[in-house]
């Protein structure tokens, strides 16, 4: 292999400068792929928004989380696991951001025209490298304008992991559009390096509890001791708090013992198509 590598970069010229490790070639092969798979999908109308409820203790749909997704031509749809990543380290995060922004807040203002969807809010995932884009606020509020949603039906979902890395900015970006009424999730509450520090140094007005602590809740002291003290803390700083990843009726029932009233997951419903999502969310009104 090391004898074929060398041969071949002797017979492609001095003057070029190639890499002959075959699984970093096909790595890179497949991010540009990707990248241009991702442009396409901007220019060509791809993308799609599915819509995951949250209930309250009642089991009354409260909201959503819009989550993106991506239709292929094939109409194979790719999960955000698969792309988001390289949509960040590309930058094309900031124009599919946008795309979802202005998606969710026209689904927003519809849902606000009709009373038994008035009262839902809806929560939208926003990368730490939107917020590095000094227009994030001007941009926000023409897609408001454009749309005629009411922001203050409207959350952005950060996550902590990503926050930290300019804090000043972030905070500043987001006093601005918690101005225009817009509120604010910590998403994967819990799993980041420095959960506190982003609670103290961001304005925050709701906790996610990751998924990951969902699973041991009822089996793992550790894990029940953690989600315990996210309610409690959350109560201590006056934050709202919702679960994710709830997919049992025990897991509910424990959360509601703790003091937690808002849920997603699995055991009410999967993000699910639009059309789907508001006779889900008119039945349970
Ligand atoms: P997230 O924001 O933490 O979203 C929750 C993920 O958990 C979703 O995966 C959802 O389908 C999944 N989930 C919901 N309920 C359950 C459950 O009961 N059990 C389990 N095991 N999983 C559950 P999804 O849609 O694949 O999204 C994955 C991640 O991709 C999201 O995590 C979010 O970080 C990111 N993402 C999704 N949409 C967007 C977007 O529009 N913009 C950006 N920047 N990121 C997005
Ligand atoms: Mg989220
Ligand atoms: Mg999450
Ligand atoms: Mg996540």
């Amino acid at each position: 292999q090391a004898d074929s590598a060398m041969y071949q970069a002797k017979a492609s010229g001095r003057n070029t400068f190639h890499f002959y490790d075959p699984e970093m070639q096909a790595a890179l092969f497949a991010r540009a792929e990707l990248e241009t798979g991702l442009q396409r999908a901007l220019r060509n109308n791809e993308f799609v928004l599915y819509y995951q409820p949250q209930m309250d203790g009642n089991n009354h749909v409260i909201g959503a989380e819009a989550l993106l997704r991506w239709r292929l031509p094939s109409g194979e749809l790719r999960l955000p696991a698969d792309f988001i990543h390289t949509a960040e380290e590309t930058d094309l995060i900031v124009d599919i951001g946008m795309w979802v922004l202005e998606t969710a807040c026209q689904q927003l203002a519809l849902w606000q025209r009709a009373d038994e969807t008035a009262h839902l809010s809806l929560s939208v995932n926003v990368s730490a490298r939107q917020f590095v884009e000094p227009d994030l606020v001007a941009k926000t509020e023409a897609i408001l304008r454009q749309t005629g949603a009411d922001p203050r039906g409207l959350k952005f979902e950060l996550t902590e992991s990503l926050v930290v890395t300019d804090f000043v900015q972030t905070a500043q970006q987001m006093k601005a559009l918690r101005k225009l009424g817009i509120s604010f999730s910590l998403d994967d509450f819990g799993t980041g390096y420095s959960s506190l520090v982003c609670l103290r140094n961001l304005p925050i007005d709701q906790l996610k509890i990751d998924h990951s602590f969902m699973r041991g809740v009822l089996t793992d002291r550790n894990d029940a001791a953690i989600v315990r003290s996210i309610i409690a803390l959350s109560g201590s700083l006056g934050l709202q708090v919702i679960a994710e990843g709830v997919e049992t009726i025990g897991q509910r029932q424990f959360l509601s013992d703790a003091g937690c009233h808002a849920y997603q997951g699995f055991l009410y419903e999967r993000a699910i198509a639009e059309e789907h999502f508001s006779r889900y969310a008119r039945q349970k009104h």
